[in-house]
């Protein structure tokens, strides 16, 4: 227990460096009450329980998140594994919290597809309308989530790989499309093992050299650049950032990489972190001026047009050391937390100024709105009511929500965010629904394509539009690949008659 109570004094410290106003009476009362009503209970670890909900609660102090989300995620599993009564929480925390903690009870339950699919589908209507309702149950989620996988080593080998495989299936992605990608990293990095034991062995034996020769070679780019910006009295950070174990499998895994790390330029990268947006400018001309960029496929300018996720940061890719291409990242500190924290960076840390982002970042235009960020759980939302069929809102999410994206761009430079294997098609009805009746044929990166085209990552879309109005070819339905195209042309289609 004195651990923990030393622990627990840290927790108070930590809330208080960055919300001075927090109401730390009530965080005391929800540690006692978490405290009393797991009394003699153990983790599978050996430790008290209550150690659990205190390092769920450090995580989301990390997240710099309001007190309520700090209470829920020390009252989160009181009703559901201790001996306390939701009337308990009701009368010493009020109806709000509660409801939180309900929530995320009711997510606890989310199980793999399977002999229980229907169980399943339900648990995601009901996380999706939490969700939807209140962002902070799924951040208590993906903090319970990493704890738990910290420590999934006490678990009996079958239970690990069932929740490691659910945290790659879920819980990631779920991290990803809320912007978390520092948490996205960490959760199939702890997965991964469990998931895929060989593979992981393979891939840490035949990483290390690789690992060690882009360290030192960045070592070495970092004292040159670090010199260079300050000759141009530029303050900036400058650090490595190792690329995690899973992505880089996955990465090494893809067919045109091949295993050959000589393809994989960013294992580790360089990442600058300025003051200001026109700061991160100068040091690309900086980075530029004694590195020079790789022709082709050298910078990305993630802060003129962010990604949907709201991802901002300049990639470039310049030769290095021994003509090594290695990537550099430029970014502001905003945007660094941004990219780390995602949706939590955005959220209230001060009670005082109630729902939204703090007031100084909002003046600042810098921020994305968290209700922008989560339009993509309001339309799932918005589906599963309108869908009697549980397949078919399965496929939905599984498809639409939880797969890899890709970014492609408007010949105006607007960027949609589209499920893998898009076509130009589904780029058409997610531009507007409407376009989809004007659809003659599709340009990508100026060049015609047939539509069916898969799309990639970075690709410039047109899409070539006839006069007037067309019924859409009922064989589109065959290769679209997002919900939302499929549902027009098919509504499309029994409108009109098959005959048409
Ligand atoms: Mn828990």
């Amino acid at each position: 227990m004195r651990d923990l109570k030393k622990k627990f004094k840290d927790l108070k410290q930590n809330i208080l460096d960055y919300n001075p106003q927090a109401d730390i009476g009530q965080i005391e009362k929800a540690w006692n009450f978490a405290v009393l009503a797991h009394t003699e209970q153990k983790r599978l670890s050996g430790e008290p329980f209550v150690s659990h909900p205190l390092e769920v609660a450090l995580r989301l102090a990390k997240w710099k998140l309001d007190t309520t989300s700090i209470i829920v995620g020390l009252l989160h599993d009181t009703v559901e594994d201790g001996g306390a009564k939701r009337e308990d929480i009701v009368e010493g925390f009020g109806e709000d919290v509660a409801a939180l903690v309900d929530g995320v009870t009711k997510v606890t339950d989310l199980r793999l597809k399977g002999s229980r699919e229907r169980e399943f589908i339900e648990n995601l209507r009901k996380m999706l309308l939490v969700m939807a309702k209140d962002l902070r149950v799924i951040l208590v989620k993906l903090a319970d989530r990493l704890h738990n996988m910290e420590t999934l080593f006490a678990l009996a080998p079958e239970k690990r790989k069932i929740n490691a495989i659910e945290t790659l299936e879920i819980y990631a992605p779920l991290a990803e499309r809320l912007g978390m990608g520092e948490v996205k990293g960490q959760l199939e990095d702890l997965a991964f093992p469990y998931v895929y034991p060989s593979q992981y062995k393979k891939l840490l034996r035949r990483s290390k050299p690789f690992y060690k020769e882009a360290e030192g070679h960045i070592n070495k780019m970092k004292k040159v650049l670090l010199k260079k910006l300050l000759e141009e009295n530029l303050n900036a950070e400058i650090h490595a950032r190792k690329k995690h174990l899973f992505s880089l499998w996955k990465k090494l895994e893809r067919s045109e990489v091949g295993w050959d790390f000589g393809k994989v330029h960013d294992i580790v990268a360089i990442r600058i972190i300025a003051g200001t947006v026109a700061q991160c400018y100068s040091a690309l001309g900086i980075v530029h001026g004694n590195y020079k960029p790789v022709p082709y496929i050298g910078v990305s300018d993630f802060i003129a047009q962010p990604k949907p996720n709201g991802y901002r940061s300049i990639h470039t890719k310049v030769f290095g050391p021994e003509g090594r291409i290695v990537e550099v990242q430029i970014r502001t500190f905003l945007m660094h937390k941004e990219a780390e924290e995602g949706i939590a960076a955005h959220w209230v840390y001060s009670d005082a100024k109630g729902k939204g982002a703090s007031d100084a970042i909002l003046e600042k235009g810098d921020v994305f709105a968290p209700s922008e960020k989560l339009s993509w759980v309001r339309q799932l939302v918005d589906w599963q009511k309108e869908m009697t069929d549980s397949d078919e809102f399965l496929k939905a999410v599984k498809f639409d929500a939880l797969r890899h994206r890709n970014f492609v761009f408007s010949p105006l430079g607007d960027v949609y965010d589209l499920p893998a294997d898009s076509t130009p098609v589904d780029f058409a009805y997610a531009v507007h629904t409407d376009l989809g009746r004007f659809i003659t044929g599709a340009k990508v990166d100026g060049k015609i394509v047939p539509l069916d085209y898969k799309l990639k990552s970075g690709q410039v879309v047109e899409i070539l539009k006839s006069k007037n109005p067309r019924t859409p070819n009922p064989h589109w339905a065959d290769f679209v690949v997002t919900t939302l195209a499929r549902r027009e042309i098919n509504r499309y289609l029994r409108k009109t008659g098959p005959t048409e």
